[in-house]
């Protein structure tokens, strides 16, 4: 059985690791990153170009089965995937990791709207870990950033007072803590992400009693099979 693993997050590696070599993965990385964490396994970069090229792609390769595990705001590739397996009729699965419950964050749906939310709440010490393709959205707002990406913004887009920390999870609650109460935060801005390897900041802004401003997920496509864990995902592919 041939398997595209779509990736680029912890989960795709569990799952690449879990199934080869019995299963003949493909993981797939998009090429952003560079010295990235690689699975086990064959190993392939770049886009497909769009849904065309990944139709194609999948027919050249051979492949029986499709498993998107990439990030949850990686909405494109997720979207071009479910397109692409339904007009070749691939089997298709999702693995999506479960969300952060919201608790007392102000939730909003994109990252204008978080810096709107920034600007309209004064909040003046920020620790912004959207990632790298959504700072441009605070270029404007006037207040000091903490800015931690794992590849460095454009510096057109950065806001005018900020600290840049280049660094890649997984976070410690401890040195979340640490580095919080270090640059005085007073609010975190970040994606609802969802898993492990990042959450230590939201445990971190509860303890220190900080406002957190979430950005909702994008949807999934209508339809999709869909699972949640890595274990949910082996069994899909072994039921077939
Ligand atoms: P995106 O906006 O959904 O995708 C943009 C384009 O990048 C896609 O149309 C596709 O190009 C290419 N692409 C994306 N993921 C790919 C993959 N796994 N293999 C081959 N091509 C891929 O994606 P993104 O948000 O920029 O994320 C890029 C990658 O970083 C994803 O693999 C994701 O898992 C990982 N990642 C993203 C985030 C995040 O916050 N967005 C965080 C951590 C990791 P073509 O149209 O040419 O096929």
């Amino acid at each position: 059985m041939r398997v595209l693993l779509l990736g680029g997050t912890g989960e795709a590696r569990a799952l690449a690791a879990r199934l080869h070599p019995a299963v003949h993965v493909i993981s797939s990385l998009a090429g952003r990153v560079p010295d990235p964490a690689l699975p086990v396994g064959e190993v392939r970069v770049g886009g497909f170009g769009g849904v065309e090229g990944l139709r194609h792609w999948l027919a050249e390769a051979g492949v029986d089965a499709v498993v998107d595990a990439t990030h949850p705001f990686a909405a494109t590739i997720t979207a071009n995937a479910a397109k692409a397996c339904a007009q070749a009729g691939v089997p298709h699965l999702v693995l999506a990791r479960p969300a952060w419950p919201h608790g007392a964050a102000i939730v909003v749906d994109s990252d204008r709207e978080a810096a709107e939310t920034v600007a309209r709440q004064q909040f003046s010490r920020v620790f912004l870990t959207t990632g790298r393709s959504g700072i441009a959205a605070f270029a404007d707002v006037d207040a000091w950033f903490l800015i931690r990406a794992v590849t460095a913004p454009d510096a057109a887009v950065l806001p005018r007072r900020h600290e840049l920390l280049l660094s890649r999870g997984p976070y410690r609650y401890d040195e979340e803590l640490q580095l919080m109460r270090g640059r005085r935060i007073d609010a975190v801005v970040t994606k609802n992400s969802g898993g492990d390897m990042t959450r230590a900041k939201l445990d971190a802004a509860a303890t220190l009693e900080l406002p957190v401003v979430m950005v909702d997920r994008p949807p999934l496509p209508a339809g999709v099979d869909t699972v949640h864990t890595v274990d949910e995902a082996v069994g899909w592919i072994s039921s077939r």
